[in-house]
């Protein structure tokens, strides 16, 4: 006998340590903590090597490809383009063991100033 074996049908529980795709992810309603948990899931490892100044260096390298798709490129090449800046802030967030969802807070109750919204700053 051997016990360790699962019967047939026994629910393999993999554990994540963050959620896999879900249909969030199908709708395009993802939360900003499930989109850094999966960009570390599938990126961290290698991101973490490579340190927090080069991701820096990305980083602004998607903001420039995204600047450029705003001027002249297709509502798809621009979606594109804002996915990767997303995914690269993600990673430096993740980096920093910070979480974006937290640095969403700031802009909770609108403005950070005047704390309207619209903001109703000078
Ligand atoms: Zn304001």
């Amino acid at each position: 006998m051997q016990p360790s074996r699962r019967g047939p049908g026994a629910p393999v529980t993999v554990r994540r340590a963050h959620p896999p795709r879900g249909e969030n992810w199908e709708h395009g309603r993802v939360d900003l903590a499930t989109f850094q948990a999966c960009m570390v899931e599938t990126y961290g490892e290698r991101d973490r090597a490579r340190g927090t100044a080069a991701t820096v260096a990305w980083l602004a390298e998607e903001l420039g490809e995204l600047a450029r798709a705003v001027r002249k490129g297709t509502r798809d090449e621009q979606r594109h383009e804002l996915g990767d800046v997303l995914a690269w802030l993600a990673s430096l967030a993740a980096q920093l063991d910070l979480s974006l969802a937290d640095a969403a807070q700031r802009y909770a109750h609108g403005c950070p100033r005047c704390r309207a919204r619209p903001c109703a700053c000078p």
